[in-house]
C-alpha cells in the first residue's frame, strides 16, 4: 500500500514538473515570439458608414508558432494568461498599436486602431501605471486609439475595474464593450462602465437578414445605443445584405469579412494610401 502510495505521489510530481516546464517554455516561447515576429498583429478594417470610408482597424494577435503552427488567438490569450504573460503580451499589443495608429494618421483623416483588453488585466492596480509609461515614452494622443473590453469569468473585481476603466477614459483613450449582447456583455455593463462604443456580436449580426427576432433586437440595440450616446460598430458582417440592411438600421460602422479579412499591417497600410489619394 505505502509503495502505491509511493508511486502515486511520484506520477503526480512527474506530471506536476512537466507542466511547470510546460509553461516555462510558453512563456519563454511568447517571449521569443513578441522579438522575432512569431507574434504579430492582424488589422481588421472598418467601415463607417456616415462617412463612406475606412475609419480604423482592430488589432487581431496572431501566433505561428514554429513548432505547433498557427495557434487561435482566444487559445493563446487563454494559456498567455495562465502563463501570467498577458500584461506584458498586451503592452506589447498597445505599444505595436501605437505605431500603427502614428503610420495612419501620418497622412489622411483621423484613423481609429481599437485593441482588446483582457479581463485578466481589466481590473489589476497596474494597469493604469503601465499604460502611462507606454504614452508618456511614446508620446500618442491616446484619442487614436480604442479599447475594446469583454466580461469573462476574469474579471473578478468590477468596482477596481470599473476605476480603471474611468481612469483610461480620462487619459483619452475611447472606450468599446466588445461582443454586447453575449452572456459576457450585458445591460448591467452598459449601465455600469464608461463606454464610448458598443460592438455588435457576429452571433445577432449574421441572422439579421433571415431571422426577424435578432433583426429587432439589433435594431433596437441600436436604438438603445444612440440614446446612450454611444457609437455603434456590428462586427461579423459576412455579405452585401447584411451590410445594407446595417446601413438602413442606422449602425455606424461596419466591420467583417464582406469589408475585408485582417490583414498584415502593410498590406492595409498600401490599400488605405491608394483609397486616401483618389
Ligand atoms: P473578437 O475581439 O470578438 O474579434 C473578432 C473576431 O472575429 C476575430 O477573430 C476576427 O478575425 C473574427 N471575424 C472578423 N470578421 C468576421 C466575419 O465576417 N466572420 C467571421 N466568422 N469572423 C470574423 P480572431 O482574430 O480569431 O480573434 C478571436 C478572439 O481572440 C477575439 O475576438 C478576441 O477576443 C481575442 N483576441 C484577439 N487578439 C487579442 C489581443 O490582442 N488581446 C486580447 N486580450 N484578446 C485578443
Ligand atoms: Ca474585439
Ligand atoms: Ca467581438
Ligand atoms: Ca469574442
Amino acid at each position: 500500500e505505502a509503495l502505491k502510495h509511493g508511486r502515486t505521489v511520484e506520477m503526480f510530481e512527474a506530471k506536476r514538473l512537466a507542466n511547470a516546464a510546460w509553461e516555462l517554455s510558453l512563456l519563454a516561447r511568447i517571449d521569443e515570439g513578441m522579438r522575432n515576429g512569431d507574434i504579430w498583429l492582424a488589422y481588421q478594417p472598418q467601415w463607417d458608414y456616415h462617412e463612406a470610408r475606412l475609419s480604423g482597424a482592430e488589432a487581431l494577435i496572431r501566433w505561428n508558432d514554429p513548432v505547433r503552427g498557427p495557434i487561435r488567438p482566444d487559445e493563446f490569450i487563454l494559456q498567455a494568461e495562465q502563463a501570467g504573460r498577458i500584461d506584458a503580451l498586451t503592452y506589447w499589443v498597445l505599444d505595436q498599436a501605437i505605431s500603427a495608429a502614428e503610420r495612419f494618421n501620418a497622412f489622411g483623416p483621423r484613423f481609429q486602431i481599437s485593441i482588446n483588453l483582457s479581463a485578466q488585466l481589466v481590473d489589476k492596480p497596474s494597469l493604469i501605471s503601465s499604460v502611462a509609461d507606454i504614452v508618456r515614452r511614446r508620446g500618442i494622443d491616446c484619442r487614436l486609439l480604442t479599447i475594446e473590453v469583454t466580461e469573462t469569468a476574469g474579471m473578478c473585481n468590477r468596482p477596481a475595474a470599473i476605476q480603471n476603466l474611468m481612469k483610461l477614459r480620462a487619459m483619452g483613450f475611447r472606450l468599446s464593450i466588445d461582443d454586447f449582447g453575449t452572456g459576457e456583455a450585458s445591460l448591467s455593463y452598459l449601465a455600469e462602465l464608461p463606454s464610448d462604443e458598443l460592438k455588435l456580436d457576429r452571433r445577432f449580426v449574421s441572422k439579421i437578414v433571415h431571422h426577424e427576432r435578432e433583426r429587432h433586437i439589433v435594431a433596437s440595440t441600436i436604438n438603445l445605443a444612440h440614446a446612450l450616446k454611444q457609437t455603434v460598430v456590428a462586427e461579423g458582417i459576412e455579405d452585401l445584405s447584411t451590410f445594407e440592411l446595417l446601413r438602413q438600421l442606422g449602425c455606424d460602422v461596419g466591420q467583417g469579412y464582406h469589408i475585408s479579412r485582417p490583414e498584415t499591417l502593410d498590406q492595409l497600410i498600401a490599400r488605405y494610401a491608394a483609397l486616401t489619394k483618389q
